[in-house]
């Protein structure tokens, strides 16, 4: 049966795994090897070749060295780019070390060096855009200024929806419009594949933070950006020069993570909903950030853009931050700690952890909290936060 006929869920069972009947093995083999057997000078030269310039291994080449090529990663790749609906993808160490490749290969396909950034955005590529480390003019802006704000060197528009951790969602296809032609990132960590494909709303390029709801389980940290082969390509090349490479360990817990990926968001996504109704009824909540919510999609972007709204939610406390203190050291059942995206309940506080080093004209309120919610049973975590919340 050929995989364009299956649907997205088959697909997040049996996607990247192509190769295993004809290896005899049921599950993807692990491959550590730091280095591989050459063929022959010639076949390995060749193979060697068209790997440092972002291409695959050549017939019979072999992969010659873990730096150009790891057959475990390149399974997790193959079966992220199906359920993003791109031609391939590429993985790195992180989801910082993915968006560093990204601004570095931008910069060397278009011949651009300016960058502009839809605020708001996950605190880490606001730091590392803001930081001048990888040289690039940086232009911050709202989704709405997109089209005044690019110009000729303009090498890569970013934008991140759900926004992180306000939950607002921009439209991607308006935004593409607006690039005129330059490249659009999105950051999908947030919505995931099951929600939402920037790819089939024009985005060139889609970004994950793997470590989120990709591997699920909150034992990884990787990154992976989609996009055509050209874009697969210069990613590859920055990588193999920089090294930032996931490690073979982290592709396959990856890999698996994929097979679960739509149950796990189908039921953490209900339990959010429930949450979010309760919450906005409670006192002590003036405000719920949540992609349901009119004020966080004015344009009704859920069900055009998005398939759902997500497991990820914030609340705004009536009594500010002295409260927010509270609840974070009182939760039980959720865990106080950064990251999102795994199967038991998070909470945190973005202003002082995730969007720490964001500017503070851009940084959220300290009287805001921003809950992942995971696969406990509801009623728990309902009756955690009720208790919590006092
Ligand atoms: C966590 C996160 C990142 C960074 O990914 P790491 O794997 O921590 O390097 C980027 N974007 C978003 C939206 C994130 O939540």
């Amino acid at each position: 049966m050929s995989s364009a006929n299956l649907s997205f869920d088959s697909l997040a069972v049996h996607a990247g795994r192509a190769d295993l009947s004809d290896l005899g093995v049921h599950v993807p083999p692990l491959d550590l090897s730091s280095t591989s057997p050459l063929p022959d000078i010639e076949l390995g030269g060749a193979s060697y070749e068209s790997m440092a310039g972002g291409g695959h291994p050549v017939d019979g080449g072999g992969h010659v060295y873990a730096r150009l090529w790891n057959p475990t990663v390149a399974r997790f790749e193959a079966a992220l780019a199906q359920l993003e609906g791109t031609e391939e993808a590429v993985a790195f160490s992180s989801g910082m070390a993915a968006m560093t490749a990204t601004l570095l290969a931008a910069k060397t396909e278009t011949g651009g060096n300016h960058v502009v950034a839809v605020r708001p955005l996950y605190g880490g590529t606001d730091h590392l855009l803001a930081s001048g480390l990888l040289g690039a003019e940086v232009t911050y802006c709202t989704a709405a200024r997109v089209a005044t704000e690019v110009r000729p060197d303009t090498c890569l528009v970013l934008v991140e929806t759900p926004a992180n951790p306000t939950l607002e969602l921009v439209d991607i296809g308006a935004v593409v419009e607006a690039a005129a032609g330059r490249p659009v990132l999105v950051d999908n960590t947030f919505a995931t594949p099951v929600l939402q494909n920037p790819a089939a709303h024009g985005a060139s390029l889609v970004l994950h933070s793997a470590t989120k709801y990709l591997g699920g389980h909150g034992d990884v940290v990787g990154g992976v950006v989609a996009g055509s082969a050209a874009w697969a390509a210069a990613l590859r090349q920055v990588r193999a020069v920089t090294g930032a490479l996931m490690h073979p360990l982290a592709g396959y817990l990856l890999h698996r993570g994929l097979t679960t990926l739509p149950v796990r968001v189908r039921a953490q996504q209900s339990s959010a909903e429930k949450l979010v109704a309760w919450l906005q009824t409670h006192p002590a909540v003036r405000r719920v950030f949540y992609p349901g919510a009119p004020d966080c999609d004015p344009t009704g972007l859920v069900g055009r853009q998005m398939r759902g709204c997500g497991a990820m939610l914030a609340i705004q406390l009536t009594d500010g931050y002295p409260h927010a203190v509270q609840v974070t050291n009182r939760v039980e059942l959720f865990t106080h700690a950064v990251s999102l995206g795994g199967v038991d309940s998070l909470i945190q506080h973005p202003a002082a952890l995730t969007h720490r080093p964001v500017a503070e004209s851009a940084r959220p309120g300290a009287d805001i909290v921003r809950l992942s919610i995971g696969l406990e049973d509801p009623d728990d975590l309902r009756a955690d936060l009720a208790q919590a919340l006092g």
